[in-house]
């Protein structure tokens, strides 16, 4: 016997997600606010001015990629029980994707799963990590790891909260702006070649374009089974760089422009991209002030850690490379000799 579920009819998932100055957010239920000292500092009282709720917490951790942890998320957990949020009640993130990604995995455990908001106050947690529900914290056996795909109930990006974020902070946003230009838009990337990168008007822009691209990406494949990994390129090279430096030298985005750079060199190898284009995608990150170039220590254990990837499916490596600028191909059974020639061009003895 069958018995079939069929929870598309029930999952029916819509949000909206708006690009504009905060609005007044009016709730009936009970509402707790997650976020760090350092964005609580500049930006905390703009929110409370607001949000309006019956009952209104606001959730402190401490500010860090070493506290995205279950630990911490235990933490959220137990003042959401201390203030008796009951199904119906709201959590919302406030800060960046480490806040972004926890709350969302908090909210999707605490009673098997409440409602929450994003409102994200970082470049890269407004370009990409607020939309798309990817939601999870990191372990000793590596990043997001442990996690769910649950959507937010809708996303609120106010630029004007990017006016106290760090420039390098900043350049690690345009990271993950030009990955969306080079893998599916050549026009936005000409767009974002002649832009002065830190006007807010092109800010408003990179913001919109990336939303509507990441979303129309999301739509069609939530749960990364297809287009979604398209939104890795940069990142199976980036998150070798980031293991190799123990995390400490480069942000995620400065990664992934390094990450980006090494792909862009496979693809060349293999014909998909011209050694010229290759060299405007370059020019652009650097515009970005983001790095480029990187030594690798050990070519052999750089190859050894793709494996690593949990997006290495079946023991096969996936790259995400550019098929000239605005286009993409998937290619898997890379020749291991040919990938570790292109790494040797990243190594010590060039
Ligand atoms: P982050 O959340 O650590 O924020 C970076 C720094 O900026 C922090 O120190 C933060 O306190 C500070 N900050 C935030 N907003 C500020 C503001 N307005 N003014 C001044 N300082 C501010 O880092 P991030 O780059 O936003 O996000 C990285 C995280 O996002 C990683 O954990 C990554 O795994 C995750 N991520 C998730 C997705 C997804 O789809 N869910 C996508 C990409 C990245």
């Amino acid at each position: 016997m069958i018995v079939p579920i069929e929870l598309a009819k029930t999952e029916k998932i819509t949000y909206n997600i708006t690009i504009d100055k905060l609005p007044t957010l009016t709730f009936d239920q009970k509402v707790v606010i997650v976020t760090n000292p350092t964005i609580s500092k500049f930006h905390l009282k703009t929110l409370l001015d607001t949000v309006s709720a019956p009952q209104l917490h606001v959730v402190t951790i401490p500010d860090g990629e070493e506290y995205k942890t279950l630990e911490t998320v235990e933490k959220i957990l137990g003042e959401c029980f201390e203030q008796k949020l009951d199904r119906k009640s709201l959590l919302i993130a406030f800060g960046g994707g480490v806040i972004g990604d926890m709350t969302g995995f908090s909210a999707s455990l605490y009673q098997r799963g409440i409602d929450f908001i994003q409102i994200p106050t970082t470049l890269l947690s407004q370009v990409d990590a607020s939309v798309g529900g990817k939601t999870g914290v990191n372990n000793k056996y590596g990043k997001n790891l442990i996690g769910a795909f649950y959507q937010p109930k809708a996303v609120y990006i106010d630029p004007s909260f990017l006016e106290t974020l760090p420039a390098r902070e900043f350049a690690a946003g345009v990271a993950e702006v030009v990955k969306m230009a080079v893998m599916f838009d050549k026009e936005f990337f000409i767009y974002l070649q002649n832009a002065n990168l830190t006007k807010t008007d092109t800010i408003k822009e990179m913001i919109r374009r990336s939303v509507e691209l990441k979303a129309w990406v999301v739509n069609q494949d939530e749960k990364e089974a297809g287009i979604r990994a398209v939104l890795n390129y940069g990142h199976t090279f980036g998150h070798v760089v980031e293991n190799e430096t123990n995390y400490k030298t480069y942000l995620h985005g400065e990664a992934v422009a390094i990450g980006m750079v090494m792909a862009n060199a496979l693809a060349v190898e293999l014909d998909l991209l011209t050694q010229n284009e290759a060299e405007e995608i370059k020019v652009l990150l650097n515009k970005a002030s983001l790095p480029t170039d990187y030594t690798i220590k050990d070519i052999d254990d750089f190859y050894e850690h793709f494996f690593l990837d949990k997006k290495s499916a079946n023991n096969t490596i996936k790259f995400i490379l550019p098929q000239g600028i605005g286009n993409y191909k998937m290619v898997s059974n890379i020749d291991e000799s040919l990938v570790k020639k292109v790494l040797h061009r990243f190594g010590a003895e060039r």
